[in-house]
């Protein structure tokens, strides 16, 4: 007998007939014997909708009522849920974050789980009971509702199974797992079966949208098994693990990238000491993120400071670069809001010379000029004009041959 915890995103319950169809698939693991958890997303569109009405209040949201609004989502499919479970002859029941309960910080709108009170669904699940539980959603020590940020159903999803021990997380979603590359961009991209939590990380937070980061963050620290699957086809989809020696043998696991980029160049800046911080410091300031840095080597006593940023950022960045380009008795701003960064992603980068030289010809074959470049240790994102995503990420997919099965 195993414990399961199952995830259903919001297309999966985006209708009575799929909330319906999704009992009939837990039934199936019920009827086994097996333990079962299931966490659910609000229907499709729902967080979105609720959003927007909140806009429509405030210019800026108070973030403990939104919370309260955004959560409300999740709690209609659980108590669906539970509902099309009893009507099949499932005993089941449905609790929200607050009410298992799922503690968190205060931080409305982006809460961290901080402890999960584990015993109401262990005795309903020694009871033989189905426990449906509300994903995105969790109390704060006041008792006012926090939500987990956008996604943030997997993350509930993993942190219950690292408390309740279970066995393996499913994570039904509306592709049937994660790919070398998005297969919109290259048909020939291949589903992994495999992929370690570490390349799992950079390709979620490079822009692969399969699992919220957090989730994958949590997965790995707890050890959690954690699976992608689909909940409209059949399939073992991929599973998230640890290193395996089997899995050396992929250079490159895939390719992931960001359109959402924009770059920022100041030139002719004096080079001395406090000159990063003079600049970065007011980008902090205003709290936009910073990606990739480059800092040339001074020349005649200036030097030349570029450096990426979110695209939605790029006009107040600017704003600030001309403010204090004066100021620091630099030449002039200079900016690009077309760009995107392409990245390959691999744990076999470490133990393997020549990939990114690999890289590198690949692009230059086909006249993609590179940028800038950034690497850590098992991967190398490169930014390139934005008219050449497709053909970036096409030939590096078929340069390290991501099309063919690796074992
Ligand atoms: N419903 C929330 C969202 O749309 C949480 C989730 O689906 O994971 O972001
Ligand atoms: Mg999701």
């Amino acid at each position: 007998m195993a414990l399961y915890v199952y995830k259903f995103g919001g297309t999966s319950v985006g209708s009575v007939e799929r909330i319906k169809s999704v009992a009939e698939r837990v039934k199936k693991i019920h009827e086994r014997g097996d333990k079962l958890v299931v966490v659910v997303s609000a229907m499709s569109g729902e967080t979105n909708r609720l959003i927007a009405l909140a806009n429509e209040m405030q210019k800026q949201p108070n973030g403990r009522e939104l919370d309260s609004l955004i959560s409300t989502g999740e709690q209609v499919t659980t108590a669906l849920l539970s509902m099309a479970l009893q009507e099949i002859g499932v005993p089941a029941c449905s609790y929200t974050g607050g009410q298992v309960k799922i503690l968190t910080d205060n931080v409305h709108t982006k809460a961290r789980i901080v402890n999960i009170d584990d015993q109401p669904i262990l005795t309903d699940l020694a009871e033989g009971k189905i426990v449906v539980v509300a994903g995105f959603q969790g109390v704060d020590e006041q008792g006012n509702i926090t939500t987990l940020g956008r996604g943030g159903s997997d993350t509930t999803a993993v942190a219950l199974a690292a408390a309740l021990k279970a066995d393996e997380c499913y994570i039904y979603t509306d592709v049937d797992g994660v790919y070398t590359t998005d297969p919109r961009i290259e048909p020939k991209a291949r589903r992994l079966d495999k992929i370690t939590f570490e390349e799992m990380l950079e390709m979620a937070s490079l822009g692969s949208k399969v699992l919220q980061i957090r989730s994958v963050e949590f997965a790995g620290k707890y050890n959690v098994a954690l699976r992608v699957l689909s909940s409209f086809t059949e399939g073992n989809g991929t599973l998230i693990t640890y290193e395996e020696s089997q899995m050396e043998q992929a250079l490159i696991s895939g390719i992931a990238f960001n359109r959402d980029e924009a770059k920022l160049t100041l030139t002719g800046v004096p080079d001395f000491p406090g000159v990063a911080s003079k600049i970065l410091g007011p980008i902090a300031g205003a709290n936009i993120d910073v990606d990739m840095i480059i800092q040339n080597i001074g020349a005649d006593g200036a030097t030349d400071f570029t450096f990426t940023v979110h695209r939605n950022d790029f006009g107040k960045a600017k704003d600030i670069l001309n403010n204090i380009c004066a100021e620091l008795g630099a030449k002039k701003v200079t900016g690009d809001d077309t760009i995107v960064k392409v990245s390959i992603v691999g744990v076999g980068m470490r133990s393997h010379a020549g990939i990114a030289s690999t890289m590198f010809k690949t692009l230059a074959d086909e006249g993609i000029n590179i940028q800038m470049i950034s690497t850590s240790e098992i991967k190398i994102s490169v930014v390139v004009a934005e008219k050449y995503l497709e053909l970036a990420v096409r030939a590096l997919h078929a340069a390290f041959e991501l099309e063919k099965p690796t074992i």
